[in-house]
């Protein structure tokens, strides 16, 4: 019997899943903990008490399905809908949702622009993500290495995550309901998170038309086996006719992977990118079963897990953060600017940075802190707090807070 489980995940230290095309000396992270990542904790979780029995082949390695966990003050841009542009005013919706909504998108001008699956804020804003950079210290004489300094985002603690755990209820009721558990990043230090997993009701499909979307990369293999970017053609294999599919991103994006059995890394495969959407019609059957079975291969570890979209995507302009965020308005990051104290000649160069660099270049930023003349002025903490700032100061903010800084905030 298929149930459904909803899994939270809190986190009790920063949590960062690194993405698989970081480069060496920065790890890029989402506001989310994949559904490998899940499977591979509890997975940790169980070997800690347990064999690697009959019972763990069955619950890791066959039909129960470990999706994504997206933090609860975000959302996944479905691919289904195009924004306006050169949006001004309140003459017409920013977005525009095309599984929804039939004709022309109306404009401020330009061309609609499809959205691209990332995971944004709720208010429609870049995630907040914190950065936290370290210095490798050379063993032998336990100091700094050079030129080694390592950056990498994290979710903040305290972060929620929310997610699904489908699979057989029984076997599903082997995990425990509460349990700290631990995701990517450095253990001790980082990645503890409280993990709850409760059953909830199966979605309910309605008569006539349903509209899904994947909340991870979908892996596509046709009828011989071979790589397939047709989500319309593997529907239909399920036995549910798709009217309108928006699936036209490819992406390779954590789509490799690790092999614990083996110790080996994945291939990579090229998968249909998340946030894609049907518009199925038919048999409300074949639609439960699609959705309890998801698509694709390599399930199990999350890829191709559909879910029901209820309305038309959009933003919520109402919501306020649950938790503590660092990319909020402009007064917080004010309040950030006052905290650092700074002489005069600190001051002006911060404002020149924050009108140069853009929000997230932190190869950039990173460079010009290591640069002669003022950066060499700055203490530890001034420096930390200056990265914070130049790297994930809100675009829209920047010249505001470069203003401030200038007139002495
Ligand atoms: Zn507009």
């Amino acid at each position: 019997m298929t149930a459904w489980f909803t899994v939270t995940a809190r986190a009790l230290q920063p949590v960062s899943i690194g993405k698989t095309n970081a480069k060496a000396y920065l790890t890029r992270t989402e506001p989310l903990i994949t559904g490998a990542t899940l499977r591979g904790a509890l997975a940790a979780w169980w070997l800690r008490r347990k064999d690697q029995d009959a019972t763990f082949r069955e619950l890791f390695d066959g039909e129960v399905r470990f999706g994504p966990l997206i933090r609860d003050d975000c959302l996944l841009e479905n691919l289904s809908v195009t924004a306006c542009k050169y949006h001004q005013g309140d003459r017409h919706p920013r977005y525009f949702d095309r599984a929804f909504h039939t004709g022309a998108q109306p404009v401020c001008g330009g061309l609609p622009e499809p959205l691209k699956g990332r995971i944004i804020a709720r208010t429609g804003s870049s995630a907040d993500l914190t950065m936290n950079t370290s210095t490798a210290i050379n063993p032998s004489t336990g100091t700094a290495l050079d030129a080694a300094l390592y950056s990498r985002e994290s979710n903040a603690k305290g972060a929620m995550f929310t997610g699904s755990i489908v699979g057989d209820a029984s076997l599903v009721a082997e995990l425990p309901t509460t349990e700290r558990l631990t995701f990517g990043g450095r253990a001790g230090v980082q990645g503890a998170a409280e993990v709850t997993i409760t059953v909830r009701p199966s979605p309910t499909v309605p008569d006539g038309r349903a509209v899904v979307r994947s909340l991870s990369p979908i892996i596509l293999v046709d009828d011989a086996g071979r790589p397939s970017l047709d989500l319309k053609s593997a529907l239909a294999r399920h036995g549910v006719l798709a009217e309108r599919v928006f699936a036209g991103r490819v992406t390779t994006e954590g789509a490799g992977g690790w092999h614990a059995a083996s110790g080996l890394p994945k291939p990579t495969d090229l998968a249909v990118a998340r946030g894609s959407v049907a518009v199925l019609t038919g048999d409300r059957v074949a639609v439960t079963k699609l959705l309890d079975h998801g698509v694709g291969i390599r399930r199990a570890e999350g890829f191709g897990f559909l879910e029901l979209v209820e309305s038309a995507w959009a933003v919520d302009t109402a919501v306020t953060p649950k938790h503590q965020s660092a990319a909020g308005g402009l007064d917080q990051w004010q309040a950030k600017l006052r905290k650092v104290a700074l002489n005069a000649e600190q001051t002006r160069w911060l404002a020149n940075q924050l009108r140069e660099v853009g929000e997230g270049q932190h190869a950039e930023v990173n460079e010009r802190l290591k640069r002669p003349g003022v950066p060499a002025t700055l203490t530890e903490s001034q420096r930390q707090a200056a990265e914070n700032i130049l790297v994930n100061g809100p675009q829209q903010h920047r010249t505001a807070l470069a203003r401030d800084l200038e007139r002495g905030l």
